[in-house]
Order: structure tokens, then C-alpha cells, then sequence
């Protein structure tokens, strides 16, 4: 990773950055129990609120990011999200079927396909609710798309006993 994709640390004040974005690190285990306690509070629109938060938040700071060092392509953006989401222990995304008008992506070793396992075991449906919406950021982000025309969902999810976790972005 170059050294305008690391996060910025500052000691002083003990604030990370990446993008403008303040980074807040937590493991496996805060991190789905704060998802079960969202989707035990709002049931069925849960997932609408937590992919809308992964959108925005990668969103902004991808955004931020291209805006200070841009991407060749938007291809080369989508690539670069994904070496980020990668780096912050999230997993491997694949996007490379991902274009201007959707498409799919998968994602080996999901934090939080692999943490709801490991804490709970299987879930009835897909769980990964941040990276859906991360994709549809890193698109919005990479082809310079308002959010409002992205829609992304998880269609396959390890915590649900697929293989792998896979999603389904579509612009509208
Ligand atoms: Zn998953």
C-alpha cells in the first residue's frame, strides 16, 4: 500500500485517519455483536440502515481519496478500495466484475462472515451488510455516481452456509 492509501496516525490527539474519515479499530467480536444488537432492535430494516452506513461511510472516504490522488481508472479505484478494505483485515473483495452499470463481487475470508460464525455459528440469511454497502460506495466513489442509484445486496454469505460470500450491485 503507498503511503497515501495508510492511515494517519496522530499520536498526540489518538486519532487515526484514512480519507478524512476518523478509523475506529474493534475485532471480530464487537463487531458483530454490535450488528446482532441493531438487527435485534430493528428487525427487517435493519439491513437497509447497515448497508446505508458502510455505503456512506466508504463512500466519503473514497471520495476524499481520489479527490487528493486519483485513480487512472475507474477500474484502478475500484481495485484501490479494495486493496483498502483489505488492509483494514476485512477480507479480499474481488471487483473485477464490476462495472459503471453493477455487477458482482465476491469476498473470500469475510470479518464479518467468519466473526458471526465463530461467536453465534450460522445465521438463516446473508450477514454481510457493511461490505454491500462498501461496494456500493467504492462504485459511487470510482464512477463518481450519486448513492441514491446504487443498490447492493449480499446474495451468498459464509454465515449462511455458502461457500463464499457473494454480492449483487445494481445502478439505477
Ligand atoms: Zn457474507
Amino acid at each position: 500500500m503507498s503511503s497515501h492509501l495508510a492511515p494517519t496516525a496522530d499520536l498526540e490527539r489518538g486519532i487515526t485517519t484514512l480519507g478524512g474519515r476518523r478509523l475506529v479499530f474493534h475485532c471480530h467480536h464487537y463487531n458483530v455483536f454490535l450488528q446482532r444488537t441493531i438487527e435485534d432492535a430493528l428487525q427487517e430494516r435493519a439491513p437497509r440502515l447497515l448497508v446505508a452506513a458502510g455505503m456512506e461511510a466508504s463512500r466519503s472516504m473514497l471520495q476524499k481519496l481520489e479527490a487528493e490522488a486519483e485513480s487512472a481508472s475507474a477500474a484502478d479505484a475500484l481495485r484501490r478500495a479494495a486493496d483498502m478494505f483489505a488492509a483494514q483485515g476485512f477480507g479480499r473483495v474481488d471487483v473485477g466484475e464490476l462495472g459503471e452499470s453493477g455487477g458482482r463481487a465476491t469476498l473470500d475470508h469475510s470479518h464479518y462472515a467468519v466473526g458471526w460464525v465463530s461467536r453465534w455459528g450460522k445465521r438463516p440469511s446473508p450477514g454481510c451488510f457493511f461490505v454491500a454497502g462498501f461496494l456500493a460506495g467504492a462504485l459511487a466513489a470510482a464512477h463518481r455516481l450519486s448513492p441514491e442509484r446504487i443498490t447492493s445486496r449480499e446474495v451468498e454469505c459464509v454465515a449462511a452456509g455458502d461457500e463464499r460470500c457473494s454480492f449483487r450491485v445494481e445502478v439505477w
